[in-house]
């Protein structure tokens, strides 16, 4: 073709008049430094969201492009010259230029994410229809495609394994990077180049932040793999061909010249991209190399040479390519710096002959070995000596790296501060990728797959907000399930762990495999992998097929046609034809291949996916106070349940963590909301009754009125009580008030302290299904309860003390009677009660709920020094005029015949006892 003869002599012509320029000494002799920062754009889900045309057309002027994938985009900052403060700078300009773009996702009801590969990114993603409108791209695409033929497998090793076919080169859009870029003089260039290259390996191992791609654990940093194969246009031959990857790290040390990376260029890959435009004249001062450019960006190198020309004069820099988006900017520039001061180091140092200093290959594989396993590596390093990478990095690199950076005056502090975090970030062992395989390793246990890696995904926006560096993370925990499940696709959901029978094996193999398995189910397949039929409980259970099993072919009984599902429906369709047709199993086929399978069972989580009482924003916001969210929707009662309000009563916060990892992890159908939160947050950490305040005695009307205009005392007790009352609110705003019940938890600091205190006659019901003894009118003469307050606010208020502090039977009673609760408002049926809480009810549970109405509350005060006689329980019965304790003015009788009721044996509080006395319920 004409075009290809043109664009091949202009870029011959090109290398040529580099080549010029470089032995005249026309380039600039400079310093800068330069970044590209890539990110993905994510919908409210957590989920790639392809619109990055429509953010771009609002932030087009800030430095942002477009990317090959529609879910993600690029910011290219300005040069920056090499001075005090520049590494500063520059993280104050992403940082900047991000929040730019945060805000106008925001917009869109979307986030922006640094990451080297999405956690939550899926096949379906990757399709064809996600390519970003731009001529460059599909030719690019097609170049591809041409040249390779149209499939891409994929093939990473690491702790699991991932096998991946496809057919759009879009898979290299699972990548985003951080590229920083160093302008160098023409004198120093082959030398700097050099150093660039022996340095990879050690500073991408501690830097590495992609560890996992579509659920599977692979590389520390996978995008290297990934990349590498996703363009990867050779023909395999049976003759091995020596060809090279178009994504490479190189094949030698340069020896004189930056020209032999151009020239090998040529040689070696096909050209890809021709211009779509006229060249410009080449006769000029400073002349563009439009030809090499767009080659030099079809060749992938980690470390790759570029010409450009900025201020009108041309320059040599390279761009180092092999950092990761993330985890956070703060993380980004201490890598550059790390890498900009061992550049720096190395530049003054005596190595002049590399291939004398240490092999390439060694380079090479040290490059690959911290790609594959990260901090945790071991390098060949200089003349040969093998050396752990967190000792070259702690002992070795990071004081090179110091000594470079104040070589080129770096402000100290900087220097400092982001070695800093190299040097905590290596000997804590915290890298990115570290950080995602343990919470992923953590929240598996628990939760499923897809929800593990949206847990991740929105715990990794939260920190990157606080700019907190990597090494300081928490590892991701599940509070809350975050996911709107109406949303998930069917491969996010499917079981990938299947196994099958042939249709020409014997009856008795499916069997065996049922025994084993016992899932009364399984697929049958054809030699080619295609699924041809089914077995299913009937066939597997038939007798007259089990009496002549080893003489059956699968085939001739096997059930033909099964219903199937495609990997990229919506979970819910899945959901309606399984519920439709009745099935158990529902494989998941891909051109006929069989490749997942969903369950009946575990589908029900899905089938409730209406949206939350709480969205997202409030429930991050929350995180802390929210122990579960747990519900079915718009249907059913809902019950929030306290805990906590007095920070040394915790048998009600470790009763609900235990009911809701239960119903999470067994996936319980529910109907209706169930809502744990906890009450004073420090006080419950110190565990101690309160901070400044009694928590449980200042919801008081003026006290939220007050809190409205703001002038709320700023005694920590108030702080709780407001991010209380705004939380609940939004709960009974979207109920309109309606089908609410509050149960708050709380233990006594006396013996025998199971009962409960209701507020009004209405909540009597829900109250005696406890079957414990009930207070009734114990806040009417004591205000500023929480209880109470919901209760004169017309909302259905119950206290369940569960008995004595730290006694671990206290748990126990409220696990169960939080389970006795769920029942009767029927939010949970009888049958996913766990047997073990209803059989093994403490002996407190007397299954009577006597009431009793508060005849007489002994008020104390401090000075008072009130003490309570010994050894007196709840519900001792107590004759007028008995000795109860001893205060300033001596001993102290009871007034009246009646029961006690939580005598004091705290230090804190303002009630000594209570005496009640029986009443009757009508
Ligand atoms: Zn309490």
């Amino acid at each position: 073709m004409k075009k290809d003869l043109i664009f091949i002599e202009r870029l011959i012509k090109e290398v040529e008049i580099l080549e010029k320029l470089i032995e005249n000494e026309q380039l600039e002799d400079y310093g800068r430094i330069g970044a590209e920062q890539e990110f993905c754009i994510l919908d409210n889900n957590y989920r790639a969201n392809p619109i990055n045309s429509k953010i771009l057309k609002k932030v087009s002027k800030e430095g942002f492009v477009n990317e090959i994938a529609k879910f993600n985009m690029e910011l290219n900052t300005e040069p920056i010259d090499i001075s005090k403060n520049c590494l500063k700078k520059l993280e104050n300009t992403l940082t900047k230029k991000m929040n730019i773009v945060k805000k106008c996702a925001a917009d869109f009801d979307s986030s922006v994410i640094l990451t080297g590969i999405l956690p939550t990114v899926r096949k379906y993603d990757l399709r064809y229809e996600n390519i970003t409108q731009n001529p460059r791209y599909f030719e690019l695409c097609e170049s591809i495609n041409r040249i390779r033929g149209k499939n891409f497998n994929l093939r990473i090793r690491g702790i699991d394994e991932l096998v991946f076919e496809h057919d759009t080169p879009l898979v290299e859009g699972c990548n985003t990077g951080f590229q920083f870029h160093l302008q160098i003089g023409p004198k120093d260039f082959t030398k700097m180049y050099n150093i660039s290259q022996l340095i990879a390996g050690p500073v991408l191992s501690v830097s590495v932040n992609s560890p996992i791609l579509f659920g599977k654990r692979l590389w520390h940093e996978s995008r290297i793999a990934v990349f590498q194969q996703s363009t990867d246009t050779r023909i395999i031959s049976g003759y091995h061909p020596g060809t090279l990857p178009r994504v490479t790290f190189g094949n030698d040390w340069i020896k004189k010249s930056i020209i032999e990376i151009f020239k090998e260029d040529i040689i070696r890959y096909k050209i890809l991209l021709k211009s779509l435009k006229k060249f410009k004249n080449l006769n000029t001062k400073n002349p563009k190399l439009e030809a090499l450019s767009l080659h030099n960006s079809t060749v992938y190198r980690w470390n790759r040479p570029c010409y450009g020309i900025y201020k009108n004069k041309p320059s040599l820099r390279i761009e180092s390519r092999m950092f990761p988006s993330g985890p956070t900017i703060l993380d980004e520039i201490a890598n550059s710096a790390f890498w900009l001061g061992l550049m720096m180091f190395f530049k003054k140092s005596e190595i002049f002959n590399f291939s004398e200093t240490m092999e390439f290959d060694d380079a090479r594989s040290n490059f690959y070995s911290a790609a594959q396993q990260g901090i945790d590596c071991t390098f060949k390093w200089l003349n040969g000596k093998r050396i752990d990478a967190r000792k070259l990095i702690l002992n070795d690199l990071i004081p090179k790296a110091a000594v470079g950076l104040s070589s080129i005056n770096i402000d100290p502090i900087d220097i400092e501060k982001y070695l800093n975090i190299i040097k905590e970030r290596t000997s804590l062992r915290k890298t990115g990728s570290r950080w995602i395989i343990d919470s992923f390793d953590l929240l598996s246990k628990k939760v499923s797959n897809q929800n593990a890696l949206t847990t991740i995904t929105s715990k990794i926006i939260q920190n990157q907000k606080e700019n907190i560096p990597i090494h300081k993370w928490d590892l991701a925990k599940n509070s809350v399930l975050i996911n709107n499940p109406s949303k998930l696709l069917v491969e996010e959901c499917m079981d990938r762990y299947i196994y099958s029978v042939y249709e020409h094996e014997s009856f008795s193999l499916a069997i065996k495999i049922n025994d084993w398995k016992k899932h009364n189910y399984i697929v049958v397949i054809n030699i080619k992998g295609k699924i041809t039929g089914e077995l299913t409980k009937d066939i597997l259970t038939n007798n007259e097929f089990l009496k002549q099993k080893n003489k059956i072919i699968i085939k001739d009984i096997m059930k033909k046609n099964p219903v199937t599902i495609k990997p990229d429906e919506n979970i819910l369709t899945a959901v309606k034809l399984i519920k439709r047709k009745k099935l158990e199993m529902l494989p998941v086929v891909e051109n006929k291949l069989f490749i997942g399978i969903l369950q009946k069972k575990f589908l029900t989580q899905y089938e409730y996916a209406s949206p939350s009482l709480l969205s997202k924003k409030e429930i991050l916001k929350n995180e802390e106070r929210i122990l579960g969210n747990y519900h079915s929707g718009e249907k059913g009662k809902t019950i929030i349940f306290m805990c906590g309000i007095h920070g040394n009563e915790l048998s009600g916060k470790k009763a609900l963590k235990n009911v809701f990892n239960y119903l999470e992890k067994e996936s319980i159908e529910v109907l209706g909301n169930i809502i744990g939160i906890q009450g004073n947050l420090k006080a419950i950490e110190k565990k101690e009754r309160y901070i400044d305040v009694d928590l449980n005695r200042i919801w008081k009307q003026k006290n939220i009125n007050l809190l409205k205009k703001g002038k709320l005392s700023d005694k920590h007790e108030y702080k709780e009580l407001k991010n209380i009352y705004d939380l609940i609110n939004i709960i009974i705003e979207k109920k309109k008030k309606k089908d609410i019940i509050i149960i708050d938890l709380h233990n006594t600091s006396s013996a025998n302290g199971l009962f409960s205190i209701i507020n009004s006659k209405n909540d009597y019901q829900i109250a005696s299904s406890l079957k414990i003894p009930i207070i009734s009118n114990l806040f009417k003469k004591l205000k500023g309860s929480f209880s109470e307050f919901y209760s004169s606010k017309n909302i259905s208020s119950i206290v369940f003390e569960g008995g004595t502090i730290g006694d671990p039977a206290s748990i126990h009673n409220h696990e169960t009677g939080i389970y006795k609760i769920l029942k009767k408002c029927k939010i949970l049926s009888k049958k996913d009660i766990p047997i073990s809480k209803l059989e093994q009810v403490s002996e407190n549970y007397n299954n009577k709920s006597l009431s009793y109405k508060v005849k007489y509350i002994h008020q104390i005060t401090k000075k008072d020094k009130f003490f309570m006689k010994p050894n007196v329980i709840n519900f001792q019965k107590i004759k007028k005029g008995e000795l109860i304790g001893y205060d300033d003015n001596g001993k102290v009788f009871s007034a009246i015949n009646g029961k006690i009721l939580m005598p004091l044996y705290q230090e804190q509080g303002k009630e000594g006892f209570y005496i009640i006395q029986n009443e009757k319920i009508k």
